[in-house]
């Protein structure tokens, strides 16, 4: 509880905040909103009554970065919700954590108790006259539950449903209050960033990118399992070094869980963002491109950077999958598409007829009912319904549902024509 303590003998909340603005410490949920801003907006937001969240609604699938750090640094979660609430003026926090990790939910309750104990949680800590509660919330289970918004309906009681924005939580959270909600791991490592200082944290990314951050990765790769490493990364890196290698011959890549689609093996130039090359944070992956015959960009190459992967157009999230070329791309973008049709709350149009739009249509391929001209027909239909959806839905789910059946559609034409009537 170092961290703590620092910050209890200054009292600086702008110390605490330039020290993760200097080390860009990002929320490591998927949407990398800078941390520094968020918790300035809830510094400043007027009143004497906020809340802190931490986002422990891991619901991804192929993400579970997050189990692993409320298994094993319970203590430091927590250290992180316990700092945002001192900073910030708010005086009770919440653990909000999926009904199924039940031995995270025990090792948060203990890790609160010891806290407790210690007199660096709860009332008047460390003799400072500070309040500080926090209790662990069980979230009811399902994958909007974990939109930041739809978390606080259901902390409210209310139906898992995402809240239309403005406002946003920051000044109208929980019980209309402002309301940091983040991520466990950007809890994680805020004490650390305190008491280090941001060079630190920013000093650990290969060169040009900022901070260390954990990936879930899974699939066809040797060792299966959560790592550590520099921002900034390759891909081919985090497999060979650390995950044992590709298990066969790779064919698919999914970087944000099912959510960005599947990439092929060898990304073709031309589908990539106008430009890119001149981008000069990409200039050394341009430069690999050329020396590679300058058509095709090998997903092996990407840098695991969140702004490197939106200069590419790419989305990254915090968990991967490999496939290997056993898979049928067509099969698996059915699966994906029938868990995000499943798991829409339908509150808005957009997403609750198109998400099943999206599943009919994967099943008439796959139950070969289409030929060759009626799949062209539907690819067309697929491209307009997922502009329509990305730029229609309330949230992040809608704005992604199309997205496995579309990649699979335009990358791996092959197993789609298998199907064929
Ligand atoms: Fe619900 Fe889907 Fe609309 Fe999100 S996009 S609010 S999940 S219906």
């Amino acid at each position: 509880y170092q961290a703590i303590r620092q910050f209890l003998e200054h009292r600086d909340p702008q110390r605490i905040i330039d020290a993760l603005k200097a080390g860009d410490l990002r929320g490591m949920g998927g949407a990398g909103v800078p941390a520094h801003q968020k918790w300035t907006d809830v510094w400043q937001a007027k009143g004497s009554e906020k809340y802190i969240v931490c986002n422990a609604d891991e619901s991804e699938p192929a993400t579970f970065k997050d189990r692993e750090l409320l298994l094993r640094t319970p203590y430091l979660v927590l250290e992180g919700v316990i700092l945002a609430g001192l900073i910030t003026g708010a005086t009770r926090g919440y653990i909000y954590v999926r009904h199924e990790y039940q031995e995270q939910i025990a090792a948060m309750k203990q890790a609160i108790a010891t806290a407790e104990q210690r007199e660096c949680c709860g009332k008047n800590i460390l003799g400072s006259g500070r309040d500080f509660l926090v209790e662990v919330f069980t979230s009811p289970g399902g994958y909007v539950c974990g939109e930041q918004s739809a978390l606080v309906e259901v902390m409210e009681d209310r139906r898992a449903q995402p809240r239309n924005k403005p406002p946003e939580l920051q000044t109208n959270g929980l019980y209309d209050k402002p309301t940091l909600v983040s991520n466990v791991e950007t809890f994680a490592w805020a004490p650390a960033i305190a008491v280090r200082g941001g060079e630190w944290y920013a000093n650990q990314g290969v060169p040009d990118c900022k901070g260390l951050r954990f990936f879930s990765l899974c699939g066809d790769v040797a060792r299966p399992g959560v790592y550590e490493v520099p921002s900034g990364i390759t891909l081919g890196e985090l497999i060979e070094k650390h995950a044992g290698g590709v298990s066969g011959t790779l064919k698919a890549f999914a970087p944000s869980g099912p959510s960005a689609g599947f990439l092929p093996a060898q990304i073709p130039v031309e589908q990539l963002p106008r430009g890119w090359q001149q981008r000069k944070e990409l200039a050394a992956l341009a430069a690999k491109v050329q020396q590679d015959g300058g058509k095709h960009l090998s997903v092996l190459d990407l840098p695991l950077d969140l702004q490197r992967f939106r200069d590419l157009g790419l989305m990254l999230g915090a968990g991967m999958t490999v496939y290997n070329d056993s898979h049928d791309m067509a099969e698996a973008a059915l699966n994906c598409v029938e868990f995000f049709r499943n798991e829409s709350c339908g509150k808005c149009v957009p997403c609750r007829i198109g998400s099943e739009k999206v599943v009919q249509i994967a099943e008439s391929l796959l139950a070969r009912k289409l030929d060759a001209p009626q799949l062209a027909l539907q690819k067309l239909l697929i491209k307009e319904l997922a502009r329509t959806m990305e730029t229609t839905s309330i949230c992040g789910l809608g704005t992604v549902a199309a997205k496995p059946l579309q990649t699979a559609l335009d990358h791996f034409s092959e197993d789609a024509h298998r199907h064929l009537r």
